[in-house]
């Protein structure tokens, strides 16, 4: 299922079931003319879904370019099954100079924290501040103000919130769906600075204009929204908040 978050970026989400809740399994396909960006190739599990959601957002076009968010499982599994779909797209990896050694040998990867175009469009590639995996990026879109999240910023949501945004959600996105994220998807989070992290973030949606942080595992928070949910999250990320 997809709908336009702003204009010319779709949210393409799946709800993986998990434990009563649902985890969003994402991609955000943006659409500027013919050119097409795929944030993301998605889970396997949903192959077929992601396939037919991008032939109707595109006319069976495909996507110009895949930017990937992780370079591992299952974040790029479906790249070869798109190649086979649409022929060859411009795979972007998000890893160090080696790409081959994760399965992607004929991706290109870009450099952190610089500006880039991908299919004429302004993007950078950011070195992620909170992450599963070393192999992995976020993205921010200069022309929609959208920025692409990876694994940080994820969350659970009910069932009857699969589409919707944090704006549209009654009483916002609920703090136990933050913390068990934390705690199931990134456990190491205990170690991590707490102090420089949130000064990171500070600095971050300082310096950017952001519409929406769009994680691929969580719903698209609105930009009124963000810094009420940086707070939520920080405090996730706090041990002592954990009650236990
Ligand atoms: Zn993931
Ligand atoms: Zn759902």
């Amino acid at each position: 299922m997809a709908r336009e978050l702003v204009d010319d970026v779709h949210w393409i989400r799946n709800c993986h079931p998990d434990d009563g809740r649902h985890l969003h399994m994402s991609e955000y396909l943006l659409r500027d003319g013919t050119d097409t960006i795929l944030v993301d190739s998605g889970s396997s599990h949903y192959r077929e879904e992601i396939i037919s959601e991008v032939n109707r957002l595109t006319d069976g076009g495909g996507p110009d370019v895949v930017l990937l968010t992780h370079s591992t499982l299952p974040h790029t599994e479906n790249v070869p099954a798109f190649e086979d779909e649409w022929g060859e797209t411009e795979t972007i990896a998000a890893t160090g100079r080696f790409p081959e050694v994760v399965g992607l040998p004929d991706a290109e990867v870009r450099q952190l924290n610089q500006p880039v175009e991908f299919a004429g469009r302004p993007f950078t590639c950011i070195h992620p501040l909170l992450t599963d995996v070393t192999v992995s990026q976020w993205a921010y879109d200069h022309e929609s103000g959208v920025l692409f999240t990876a694994e940080a910023f994820g969350h659970y949501h009910d069932a009857e919130n699969c589409g919707q945004t944090s704006a549209e959600m009654e009483g916002g996105i609920p703090m136990e769906h933050i913390d068990d994220f934390y705690m199931d998807k990134l456990p190491f989070v205990d170690f991590l600075d707490r102090e420089k992290l949130g000064d990171a973030f500070e600095m971050l949606f300082d310096i950017l204009d952001v519409t929406y942080v769009a994680p691929i595992h969580g719903t698209p928070v609105a930009a009124e929204d963000i810094d009420d949910y940086v707070d939520d999250v920080m405090q996730a990320l706090d041990p002592q908040s954990v009650d236990s």
